[in-house]
């Protein structure tokens, strides 16, 4: 199944996102006070339990507040041309400790070499963690992710591919609404912000999905390559892994 995300309809929501976040705000803080209320009525200390429940509900209202922020938040984008390789090897690090604390591994692969884009490096691996992030939690233990960047049809492409159970039809259409989750301690803002950066770079990202795993491919416009960029065998790495 596959289907060509556009959901420009659903961002243009941000605004009456206000009174969505004001809801998710509300569920931890009721909960937190219930807690307290208890608490204060009883003689008996809180427990360590209760203490740990309402320091991750703090942490989820957290959670959502930045997200949110970067979300709704019209800041401008600094676009430089990057090239698509070194953007995703930067995140190499942190998914390589991200996959190993969740027993998941992640692999980088470029297929074409020296590819290259405009965009705002920070915006763009927000989407790539976002997405890749995604496929870890849907992902068993011991689960592949695949993160392959290419050039197609004069766009530059990264595909972020997991082993995971793939996306139930009712879930793929409603992809990047605003605080759709089906986690436990989602926040369903993750899509959101990927489609709201892909909109700005005047990108798109699709998604493929089946019983055997997901894959979410990026897509941006190739620019040529800067006069001023060394040779692309001057890097390290190559064509490789
Ligand atoms: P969150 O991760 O906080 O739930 P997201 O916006 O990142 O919010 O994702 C929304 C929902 O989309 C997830 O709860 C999950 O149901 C679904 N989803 C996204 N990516 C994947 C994936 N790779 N495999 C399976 N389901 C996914
Ligand atoms: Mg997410």
């Amino acid at each position: 199944l596959q289907r060509h995300l556009n959901r420009l309809d659903r961002l243009n929501l941000i605004g009456e996102m206000a009174a969505g976040i004001a809801h998710e705000i509300r569920n931890p803080m009721t909960t937190i006070q219930g807690f307290l209320q208890i608490w204060r009525k009883s003689e008996t200390p809180m427990s360590k339990e209760h203490i740990d429940l309402m320091l991750s509900e703090l942490l989820r209202a957290n959670t959502i507040i930045t997200e949110y922020l970067s979300l709704a938040g019209n800041k401008t984008s600094h676009f430089d041309v990057l090239a698509v390789q070194e953007l995703v090897d930067s995140l190499s690090p942190l998914l390589q400790a991200v996959a190993v604390m969740a027993e998941k591994q992640v692999e980088v692969r470029h297929d074409a070499d020296d590819v290259w884009l405009r965009a705002d490096a920070n915006e763009m691996r927000q989407v790539i963690l976002n997405l890749a992030k995604n496929g870890l939690e849907a992902m068993e233990p011991g689960g592949r992710l695949t993160i392959r960047t290419h050039a197609d049809n004069g766009a530059a492409v990264i595909d972020v591919i997991d082993e995971g159970p793939g996306i139930p039809d009712e879930v793929l259409e409603r992809l990047g609404t605003p605080f759709f989750t089906t986690k436990d301690h989602g926040t369903g803002l993750g899509l959101a912000l990927c489609y709201s950066i892909m909109e700005r770079h005047q990108g798109s990202i699709g998604v493929t999905s089946g019983p055997l795993g997901t894959m979410f491919s990026v897509r941006l416009p190739i620019v040529p390559r800067p006069v001023t960029a060394p040779a692309s065998d001057e890097k390290q790495g190559g064509n490789d892994e």
